[in-house]
Protein backbone atom coordinates (compact mmCIF):
# COMPACT_ATOMS: atom_id res chain seq x y z
CA UNK A 1 0.00 0.00 0.00
CA UNK A 2 1.47 3.40 -1.01
CA UNK A 3 0.04 6.18 1.56
CA UNK A 4 0.89 9.47 2.33
CA UNK A 5 3.22 8.47 5.33
CA UNK A 6 5.20 6.10 3.48
CA UNK A 7 5.09 2.00 1.68
CA UNK A 8 3.48 -0.38 4.21
CA UNK A 9 2.89 -4.15 3.54
CA UNK A 10 -0.53 -4.72 3.31
CA UNK A 11 -3.98 -3.89 1.71
CA UNK A 12 -7.25 -2.05 1.61
CA UNK A 13 -10.32 -4.01 2.83
CA UNK A 14 -13.53 -3.15 0.70
CA UNK A 15 -17.36 -3.86 1.85
CA UNK A 16 -19.14 -3.49 -1.59
CA UNK A 17 -18.17 -0.51 -2.42
CA UNK A 18 -16.59 1.11 0.47
CA UNK A 19 -13.25 0.95 1.30
CA UNK A 20 -13.08 -0.01 5.28
CA UNK A 21 -10.49 -0.68 6.42
CA UNK A 22 -6.89 0.15 5.11
CA UNK A 23 -3.63 -1.67 6.84
CA UNK A 24 -0.81 -4.04 7.28
CA UNK A 25 -1.53 -7.53 6.10
CA UNK A 26 -1.69 -9.26 9.71
CA UNK A 27 -4.15 -6.95 11.48
CA UNK A 28 -6.59 -7.96 8.89
CA UNK A 29 -9.27 -9.96 10.01
CA UNK A 30 -11.64 -12.73 8.21
CA UNK A 31 -15.21 -12.68 8.27
CA UNK A 32 -17.06 -15.19 6.99
CA UNK A 33 -18.77 -13.30 4.88
CA UNK A 34 -16.14 -11.26 3.38
CA UNK A 35 -13.84 -12.72 0.42
CA UNK A 36 -10.00 -12.17 0.83
CA UNK A 37 -8.60 -11.51 -2.26
CA UNK A 38 -5.26 -11.09 -3.78
CA UNK A 39 -5.14 -9.19 -7.12
CA UNK A 40 -4.88 -6.24 -9.01
CA UNK A 41 -5.97 -3.10 -9.08
CA UNK A 42 -8.07 -1.29 -12.55
CA UNK A 43 -7.12 2.39 -12.63
CA UNK A 44 -9.57 2.89 -15.21
CA UNK A 45 -8.50 6.61 -16.42
CA UNK A 46 -4.90 7.07 -15.38
CA UNK A 47 -4.97 10.99 -14.41
CA UNK A 48 -1.18 11.57 -14.58
CA UNK A 49 -0.61 13.55 -17.15
CA UNK A 50 0.91 14.42 -19.62
CA UNK A 51 0.84 10.25 -20.18
CA UNK A 52 -2.76 10.13 -19.49
CA UNK A 53 -3.89 12.45 -21.64
CA UNK A 54 -1.60 12.24 -24.39
CA UNK A 55 1.20 14.56 -24.47
CA UNK A 56 2.51 17.87 -22.88
CA UNK A 57 1.50 20.50 -25.26
CA UNK A 58 3.83 21.27 -27.89
CA UNK A 59 5.97 17.62 -27.28
CA UNK A 60 4.80 15.03 -30.06
CA UNK A 61 2.01 12.14 -28.47
CA UNK A 62 4.93 9.54 -29.23
CA UNK A 63 7.95 10.99 -28.09
CA UNK A 64 6.36 11.57 -24.71
CA UNK A 65 4.41 8.57 -24.78
CA UNK A 66 8.11 6.83 -24.65
CA UNK A 67 9.36 8.91 -22.12
CA UNK A 68 6.18 8.61 -19.67
CA UNK A 69 5.46 5.11 -20.62
CA UNK A 70 8.47 3.38 -18.25
CA UNK A 71 6.82 5.83 -15.05
CA UNK A 72 3.56 4.31 -15.34
CA UNK A 73 4.81 0.72 -15.61
CA UNK A 74 6.89 1.34 -12.51
CA UNK A 75 3.49 2.57 -10.64
CA UNK A 76 1.56 -0.90 -12.12
CA UNK A 77 4.19 -2.81 -10.35
CA UNK A 78 2.65 -1.21 -7.03
CA UNK A 79 -0.10 -3.32 -7.22
CA UNK A 80 -2.33 -1.64 -10.47
CA UNK A 81 -2.52 -4.29 -12.66
CA UNK A 82 -4.69 -3.05 -15.56
CA UNK A 83 -4.66 0.75 -16.80
CA UNK A 84 -7.15 2.73 -18.84
CA UNK A 85 -5.45 5.32 -21.04
CA UNK A 86 -7.07 8.11 -23.16
CA UNK A 87 -6.11 8.13 -26.66
CA UNK A 88 -6.48 12.19 -27.00
CA UNK A 89 -6.73 12.47 -30.64
CA UNK A 90 -7.31 16.47 -31.44
CA UNK A 91 -10.49 17.12 -33.03
CA UNK A 92 -9.67 16.99 -36.30
CA UNK A 93 -7.00 14.00 -36.04
CA UNK A 94 -8.56 10.00 -36.87
CA UNK A 95 -7.81 8.15 -33.45
CA UNK A 96 -6.00 5.77 -35.19
CA UNK A 97 -3.10 7.19 -35.34
CA UNK A 98 -2.42 7.48 -31.33
CA UNK A 99 -4.48 3.83 -30.67
CA UNK A 100 -1.74 2.16 -33.06
CA UNK A 101 1.05 4.19 -31.54
CA UNK A 102 -0.39 3.71 -27.83
CA UNK A 103 -0.85 -0.17 -28.84
CA UNK A 104 2.75 -0.40 -30.13
CA UNK A 105 3.78 1.51 -27.19
CA UNK A 106 1.99 -0.39 -25.00
CA UNK A 107 3.68 -4.03 -25.92
CA UNK A 108 7.21 -2.54 -26.12
CA UNK A 109 7.09 -1.11 -22.80
CA UNK A 110 4.08 -1.88 -20.51
CA UNK A 111 4.83 -4.83 -18.35
CA UNK A 112 0.86 -4.51 -17.28
CA UNK A 113 -3.07 -4.60 -19.06
CA UNK A 114 -3.45 -1.82 -21.04
CA UNK A 115 -6.85 -0.77 -22.74
CA UNK A 116 -7.82 2.52 -24.34
CA UNK A 117 -10.31 5.14 -24.39
CA UNK A 118 -11.62 7.22 -27.55
CA UNK A 119 -12.10 10.32 -27.73
CA UNK A 120 -15.60 12.19 -29.33
CA UNK A 121 -14.98 15.77 -30.13
CA UNK A 122 -15.97 15.72 -33.95
CA UNK A 123 -17.96 13.90 -37.00
CA UNK A 124 -14.88 11.95 -37.77
CA UNK A 125 -14.27 10.54 -34.79
CA UNK A 126 -18.05 9.57 -34.63
CA UNK A 127 -17.80 7.89 -37.98
CA UNK A 128 -14.70 6.14 -36.49
CA UNK A 129 -16.30 4.76 -33.29
CA UNK A 130 -17.77 1.46 -35.89
CA UNK A 131 -14.11 0.15 -36.40
CA UNK A 132 -12.79 1.66 -32.55
CA UNK A 133 -15.38 -0.48 -31.34
CA UNK A 134 -14.61 -3.54 -33.01
CA UNK A 135 -10.88 -3.25 -32.45
CA UNK A 136 -11.93 -3.32 -28.93
CA UNK A 137 -12.18 0.21 -27.93
CA UNK A 138 -15.36 0.13 -26.29
CA UNK A 139 -15.50 3.70 -24.07
CA UNK A 140 -15.59 6.87 -25.06
CA UNK A 141 -14.64 10.33 -23.48
CA UNK A 142 -16.71 13.17 -24.54
CA UNK A 143 -14.84 16.63 -23.67
CA UNK A 144 -17.19 19.40 -22.38
CA UNK A 145 -14.11 21.23 -21.32
CA UNK A 146 -13.36 24.94 -19.95
CA UNK A 147 -11.30 25.20 -23.37
CA UNK A 148 -11.94 27.23 -26.93
CA UNK A 149 -9.65 25.56 -29.42
CA UNK A 150 -8.25 29.60 -30.26
CA UNK A 151 -6.68 29.85 -27.10
CA UNK A 152 -4.23 27.32 -28.58
CA UNK A 153 -5.61 23.99 -26.62
CA UNK A 154 -7.27 22.79 -29.49
CA UNK A 155 -6.23 19.58 -28.47
CA UNK A 156 -9.08 19.45 -25.85
CA UNK A 157 -11.84 20.98 -28.76
CA UNK A 158 -15.17 20.71 -27.31
CA UNK A 159 -17.76 17.50 -27.76
CA UNK A 160 -21.04 19.73 -29.27
CA UNK A 161 -24.70 18.19 -27.65
CA UNK A 162 -25.58 16.84 -31.05
CA UNK A 163 -22.23 14.73 -31.25
CA UNK A 164 -22.31 13.35 -27.42
CA UNK A 165 -25.90 12.78 -28.32
CA UNK A 166 -25.56 10.73 -30.90
CA UNK A 167 -22.52 8.93 -29.35
CA UNK A 168 -24.42 7.83 -26.43
CA UNK A 169 -27.40 6.19 -29.33
CA UNK A 170 -24.32 4.20 -30.27
CA UNK A 171 -22.68 3.68 -26.83
CA UNK A 172 -26.34 2.21 -25.66
CA UNK A 173 -27.17 0.58 -29.22
CA UNK A 174 -23.94 -1.39 -28.66
CA UNK A 175 -24.50 -2.79 -25.26
CA UNK A 176 -21.80 -4.02 -22.98
CA UNK A 177 -19.28 -3.22 -22.34
CA UNK A 178 -20.01 0.28 -23.60
CA UNK A 179 -19.00 2.91 -21.41
CA UNK A 180 -19.65 7.11 -21.99
CA UNK A 181 -17.11 9.06 -20.38
CA UNK A 182 -17.63 12.82 -19.53
CA UNK A 183 -15.51 15.63 -18.86
CA UNK A 184 -17.90 17.83 -17.25
CA UNK A 185 -17.01 21.74 -17.47
CA UNK A 186 -19.45 24.59 -18.64
CA UNK A 187 -17.34 26.21 -21.15
CA UNK A 188 -18.97 30.19 -21.38
CA UNK A 189 -19.25 31.27 -17.56
CA UNK A 190 -16.25 30.17 -17.02
CA UNK A 191 -14.47 32.37 -19.64
CA UNK A 192 -16.66 35.09 -18.07
CA UNK A 193 -14.67 34.80 -14.68
CA UNK A 194 -11.39 34.19 -15.58
CA UNK A 195 -11.53 37.66 -18.00
CA UNK A 196 -12.85 39.22 -15.14
CA UNK A 197 -10.67 38.14 -12.58
CA UNK A 198 -7.86 38.51 -15.24
CA UNK A 199 -9.23 42.12 -15.19
CA UNK A 200 -8.61 42.51 -11.26
CA UNK A 201 -4.97 41.70 -11.72
CA UNK A 202 -5.64 38.26 -10.20
CA UNK A 203 -3.01 35.50 -11.05
CA UNK A 204 -3.21 33.13 -8.13
CA UNK A 205 -4.27 29.93 -7.63
CA UNK A 206 -7.29 30.85 -5.78
CA UNK A 207 -8.43 33.02 -8.67
CA UNK A 208 -8.03 30.04 -10.69
CA UNK A 209 -11.16 28.06 -8.69
CA UNK A 210 -12.77 31.43 -8.36
CA UNK A 211 -13.03 31.06 -12.15
CA UNK A 212 -14.54 27.84 -11.48
CA UNK A 213 -17.06 27.36 -9.80
CA UNK A 214 -18.57 23.77 -8.50
CA UNK A 215 -21.64 24.97 -10.29
CA UNK A 216 -20.02 24.81 -13.66
CA UNK A 217 -19.11 21.68 -13.04
CA UNK A 218 -22.56 20.09 -11.46
CA UNK A 219 -24.35 21.68 -14.33
CA UNK A 220 -22.80 19.84 -16.68
CA UNK A 221 -23.00 16.68 -15.23
CA UNK A 222 -26.63 17.21 -14.67
CA UNK A 223 -26.85 17.52 -18.84
CA UNK A 224 -24.31 14.18 -19.06
CA UNK A 225 -26.72 12.04 -16.60
CA UNK A 226 -30.41 13.42 -18.34
CA UNK A 227 -28.33 13.33 -21.81
CA UNK A 228 -27.32 9.65 -21.19
CA UNK A 229 -30.59 8.34 -19.39
CA UNK A 230 -32.68 9.72 -22.79
CA UNK A 231 -30.44 8.03 -25.18
CA UNK A 232 -30.80 4.58 -24.56
CA UNK A 233 -29.47 4.86 -21.21
CA UNK A 234 -25.54 3.26 -21.65
CA UNK A 235 -23.32 3.42 -18.78
CA UNK A 236 -22.47 6.88 -18.43
CA UNK A 237 -18.82 7.61 -16.23
CA UNK A 238 -18.20 10.92 -14.62
CA UNK A 239 -14.59 11.80 -15.00
CA UNK A 240 -12.22 13.94 -12.34
CA UNK A 241 -15.11 15.38 -10.49
CA UNK A 242 -14.00 17.99 -8.32
CA UNK A 243 -16.85 19.41 -5.98
CA UNK A 244 -19.54 18.04 -3.12
CA UNK A 245 -22.41 18.59 -6.18
CA UNK A 246 -21.21 16.80 -8.43
CA UNK A 247 -21.12 13.84 -5.88
CA UNK A 248 -24.39 14.37 -4.91
CA UNK A 249 -25.43 13.92 -8.67
CA UNK A 250 -23.82 11.08 -9.52
CA UNK A 251 -25.16 9.55 -6.14
CA UNK A 252 -28.66 10.75 -6.35
CA UNK A 253 -28.96 8.67 -10.30
CA UNK A 254 -27.21 6.07 -8.74
CA UNK A 255 -30.40 5.71 -6.32
CA UNK A 256 -32.61 5.80 -8.47
CA UNK A 257 -31.17 2.74 -10.55
CA UNK A 258 -29.06 4.39 -13.01
CA UNK A 259 -25.88 3.33 -14.33
CA UNK A 260 -23.67 5.71 -13.40
CA UNK A 261 -20.25 6.10 -12.04
CA UNK A 262 -18.04 8.95 -10.84
CA UNK A 263 -14.23 9.18 -9.89
CA UNK A 264 -12.27 11.80 -8.47
CA UNK A 265 -8.61 12.97 -8.50
CA UNK A 266 -5.68 12.18 -6.08
CA UNK A 267 -5.21 15.50 -6.21
CA UNK A 268 -8.84 16.70 -5.23
CA UNK A 269 -8.08 14.81 -2.18
CA UNK A 270 -5.34 15.71 -0.44
CA UNK A 271 -5.57 19.73 -1.84
CA UNK A 272 -7.48 22.69 -1.28
CA UNK A 273 -7.80 25.58 -3.61
CA UNK A 274 -5.91 28.01 -0.58
CA UNK A 275 -2.64 28.83 -1.67
CA UNK A 276 -1.22 28.07 1.91
CA UNK A 277 -2.83 24.46 2.38
CA UNK A 278 -1.07 22.61 -0.47
CA UNK A 279 0.89 19.39 -0.12
CA UNK A 280 -1.06 15.64 0.56
CA UNK A 281 -0.66 15.95 4.29
CA UNK A 282 -3.48 14.06 6.25
CA UNK A 283 -5.84 15.79 7.78
ZN1 LIG B 1 -10.93 15.57 -18.68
Amino acid sequence: MVTPSGVILGGVAVDRERIVYVGSDDLFTESPSSHRRRGGICDSRTNRPPCAHGGAPGVPFEEELYRQFKNETEGALRGVTTFGHMIMAPQHESNFRYLNALIKAGNELFLRRLFSHGVVTSELHLAEQPELWRRGVTSFKHFWNAYKGADGMGILSHTDESIAYRSLLFIAEKGYPGVAMFHCEEIDPIYLLTEKLRKQGRNDLEAWAESRPPWAEAKRIYDAIEMAKNAGNPPCYIVHISCAEGVDLVAGARQRGYPVWGETNPAFLTHTCKMDDLGAGVR
